[in-house]
């Protein structure tokens, strides 16, 4: 079997379409090497051999070495350099490569090749001595960390100590013979730890550099990446090995990492950092803070230091040239890494950049509207759910900002929270219900879960492309990088910023759209949705078929909706209407009635505010469905449980307090999920549904002679298991509207429909359409109901129920397709056979979930709705159902 794919010199075995062989960095080189850009040649071990390698406990394909040193050979051929030559030695760079991209969670060796004899070699040949040894001690120190697991500090001490020694203050004061001591320290180290001498021999290296970059596909880092990012262990690594090009061989030698495009704003300009004399890890790891790539595209201060288009003109141009036939070849934003080796340019990698929802959208646009895609592809080139990240709050521009800092504009977005210097106790505290601010000097891989549990990240040190960047921006989270003033003093647990001095637990704000830090909580307001997002969400709402409403019982949520492009209210849960201190009462008062009188009473105080809540919804949607849902309160959440509560009640009708608590204890459920709600209690006590009827008739006739559009009330009967419940609520409805519209002198047209919420409905939703005008698909009881698991009580075991794959995923959260949705696709098939017309609607939490809504367009259903929030995104996403 073929296992190795050789690249170099205009040509490549390997090309972008296998990615799943190469993994993206290998499938990317290859394809660069086929558009003729100068790429290092080497070869990519395939993810196979990954694949291999752990069904084999850990052993390669007896063919693997005779195929890596044929490509060995062919590199050396290329460069005229051979691998193991102790007088003219290949230097080569292990890399893993995955699929998807998954910065920094893998290991890398550079420099591999290096001993005590090649080092020379590198000296005479390269005329740099000092550079030569640099590059072994760096070699040294990654090849024992990577591959031996000796940690760094065992190495940096060595360094310090004799850095302290000779009074050196940078490690640019050592000389050549200052860094052959540091290497005999390491070797030294490398024997301590290990027992063993450092590997002198070249395969020994390499061979042991493949292993680690295939063991690190497990490491835990890459575990909690691939957990995060939906990665499956099953894709594996590739391994690249490539002849090294070295940034770090003076003034005309440089490194850096850039985009075609602003990966923070979208804007359409070359945009990166370099460092001269560096290797590239220098730049990623944010330890020296970067120059700017052009002279105009600069985030921040402009840096003192010139551009790579000033100091090195002829390479930016090569350089820009490249980057252009990059975009237009991948037809997307690309994040590209290169060295420059003493004036020679080197491409190192590209792949598609990672970017904020705001950019993501901007280039979308711009990229549609410059005729590189289309508009389709735009409107599926943003992930719906990062929306999200559009739709929260900014500072408020008008609140006062103590500003104590500022640092670069890393990550957009504004968050607020309490000062945590260290990821596990960011973790620790999010999981007692605290808001975060992660503050480091920078961050690394192993701070991946702090940075999930906070809500914003604030480092110190490194440039746009860091690490805390980078990963802040995949992430969505608000990030504020290099913020060089702030000292950090983590085992005070403090931090300093303009002379004042700031404890961990202590609130701050940062502003991730600005690089701002500030003292205090500031203000927040609410978002924007003009420019590139109505333009994309104009063209989705173009190809979608799926109409989206809202999920909405007050006047504000109904608002915020409509401003997110809701068309409707699909659920209006009236019984949230009633939580309010001034109604709670009055509820409390008609549940605990004894008698038809009493529970009429407590109603009469009811309905005006009924009345005036639906006319006000009404009213917002301007003749937009309104779907209202009759009571239905699970009955636990109304019942007095203080003593205050009940006394409250006994004086609004007078009843004795002992005799309030009495009937109180006799309506205590042990299921209330399953108990006396829904259509239930207007089954017993149809005055109830009476009241709200009128109440909704009145209110909207209220509003429809305010605003002269016409309303169609939609009242919906909540938990229904059979046609019969729903006929006598409906009887009642309607006798309800005959005495209204003949009081008022007005007509409506109005529909009654049914929720579908148990399986006994799903399961006679032909009956139940005879009388039923709409479904609405209650698919949180739906799930309940038909998989037997709690909606309240889920928590304490789903979560393993989902690691061990018994469910792919949170059945609350995703639709279970073959289960529930088996139910609702019956139902709604059943139901057209009896109602050809029926309307057919989704109201739970799904409704805002992509993934279910893909569901419901392939189902056929009318509408989704969902909460306020979510609404944008479930416009797209009914969009890139329907593509
Ligand atoms: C449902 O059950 O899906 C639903 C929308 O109703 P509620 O969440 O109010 O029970
Ligand atoms: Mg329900």
């Amino acid at each position: 079997a073929k296992w190795v794919y050789s690249f170099g010199d205009g040509k490549a075995e390997g090309a972008s379409a296998m990615k799943n062989l190469l993994g993206g960095k290998g499938a990317n080189l290859a394809e660069m090497a086929n558009l003729g850009l100068p790429v290092p040649p080497g070869f990519t071990i395939s993810t196979e051999v990954c694949t291999y390698y752990y069904a084999n406990s850990h052993t390669y394909p007896a063919d693997l070495q005779a195929q890596v040193e044929a490509a060995l050979a062919q590199v050396g051929a290329l460069t005229g350099r051979n691998f193991a030559d102790p007088a003219n030695p290949l230097l080569v760079s292990v890399r893993s490569g995955a699929r998807a991209s998954m910065p920094g969670m893998m290991d890398t060796v550079l420099n591999l090749g290096l001993n005590d004899v090649a080092v020379e070699a590198i000296a005479t040949s390269s005329g740099d001595p000092r550079f030569a040894w640099d590059s072994y001690r760096r070699f040294i120190q990654m090849y024992s960390n990577v591959v031996m697991s000796i940690d760094h500090h065992n190495f940096e001490e060595i360094l310090e100590l004799y850095k302290d020694r000779k009074g050196f203050a940078q490690d640019t004061d050592l000389s050549a013979y200052d860094w052959t001591q540091v290497v005999a320290g390491y070797k030294d180290v490398v024997k301590r730890e290990t027992g063993k001498d450092f590997p002198q021999d070249a395969r020994e290296q390499l061979w042991g550099a493949i292993g680690a970059v295939f063991s690190s596909w497990m490491n835990q880092r890459a575990n909690t990446y691939r957990r995060l990012h939906d990665i499956p262990e099953s894709w594996g690594t590739a391994v690249n090995v490539q002849a090294m090009v070295f940034g770090n061989m003076g003034e005309t030698s440089a490194t850096g990492v850039a985009f075609t495009r602003n990966p923070s704003t979208g804007e359409n300009a070359l945009y990166g950092e370099f460092l001269i004399n560096a290797q590239g890890e220098d730049v990623v790891a944010g330890i020296r803070t970067p120059q700017n790539i052009t002279e105009t595209a600069r985030i921040g201060a402009k840096s003192d230091k010139p551009s790579l288009e000033t100091a090195l003109p002829e390479v930016f141009a090569e350089f820009v040239r490249a980057t252009q036939l990059l975009e237009k070849h991948y037809r997307d934003m690309q994040d590209m890494e290169f060295t420059v080796e003493r004036g020679k340019f080197w491409m190192l990698q590209t792949r598609n950049g990672k970017r904020t929802a705001k950019a993501a959208l901007r280039v979308a646009v711009e990229m549609a509207n410059e005729g590189l895609i289309t508009r389709q592809e735009a409107i599926g080139r943003i992930e719906p759910a990062s929306l999200d990240q559009l739709l929260h709050p900014t500072l408020d521009p008008k609140a006062p900002r103590n500003i104590v800092a500022t640092g670069l504009p890393a990550s957009p977005g504004a968050a607020v929270g309490e000062i945590v210097f260290d990821s596990d106790e960011a973790e620790a505290l999010k999981s007692g219900g605290h808001k975060v601010i992660l503050v480091r000097v920078e961050t690394s891989p192993e701070d991946i879960h702090g940075m999930h549990a906070s809500e914003g990240i604030l480092t110190t040190r490194g440039g746009m492309t860091s690490h805390a960047a980078v990963v802040a921006r995949g992430m969505g989270k608000p990030c504020v990088s290099g913020a060089g003033t702030i000292r950090v003093d983590y085992a005070a647990g403090t931090f300093t910023a303009s002379g004042q001095t700031f404890k961990k637990g202590e609130i701050i704000t940062i502003d991730g759209a600005t690089g701002q830090v500030m003292a205090g909580e500031v203000p927040m307001l609410q978002p924007e949705l003009s420019g590139e997002f109505a333009v994309l969400m104009g063209w989705a709402d173009e190809v979608r078929r799926l109409k989206v409403r809202t999920n909405a019982d007050t006047p504000a949520d109904a608002r915020v909706a409509r401003k997110f492009g809701a068309e409707g209210i699909g659920l209006c849960r009236t019984e949230h209407m009633f939580f309010e201190e001034s109604r709670i009462v009055a509820v409390r008062e008609m549940i605990l009635a004894e008698t038809e009188a009493g529970r009429r009473s407590a109603l009469a105080k009811l309905e005006p505010m009924q009345r005036q809540d639906f006319a006000a919804l009404f009213e917002i949607m301007q003749g937009l469905p309104v779907t209202i849902r009759l009571l239905d309160p699970p009955l636990h959440e109304f019942l007095p449980h203080k003593p205050e509560e009940v006394a409250q009640v006994a004086a609004a009708t007078g009843a004795s307090a002992e005799k309030l608590k009495a009937r109180a204890d006799e309506l205590h459920e042990f299921n209330p999920m399953l108990g006396f709600r829904g259509v239930r209690l207007a089954v017993a006590y149809p005055e109830i549904a009476e009241m709200q009827a009128k109440a909704i008739f009145e209110g909207a006739i209220e509003a429809q002679q305010k605003t002269g559009v016409a309303v169609t009330p939609e009242i919906m009967v909540p938990l229904v298991l059979s046609k019969r419940e729903l006929d006598l609520v409906k009887a009642r409805i309607d006798a309800v509207a005959v005495s209204v519209f003949k009081a008022k002198g007005v007509t409506l047209p109005y529909m009654v429909g049914t929720m579908i919420e148990l399986p006994r409905a799903a399961l006679r939703a032909g009956d139940i359409a005879e009388t039923a005008e709409f479904f609405s698909f209650g698919t949180n009881d739906l799930t309940q109901t038909t998989l037997g698991i709690s909606r309240d009580d889920a928590g304490s075991f789903l979560g393993s129920y989902v690691q061990k794959g018994i469910l792919p995923q949170d059945p609350f959260v995703t639709l279970d397709q073959e289960g529930v949705g088996e139910l609702v696709a019956l139902a709604a098939e059943r139901g057209r056979k009896t109602r050809e017309k029926i309307k057919l609607g989704i109201c739970g939490e799904h409704g805002g979930d992509p993934a279910s809504i893909a569901f419901c367009e392939r189902t056929g259903l009318d509408y989704v709705s969902c909460s306020p929030f979510r609404v944008p995104i479930a416009r797209l996403a009914a969009a890139q159902a329907a593509l």
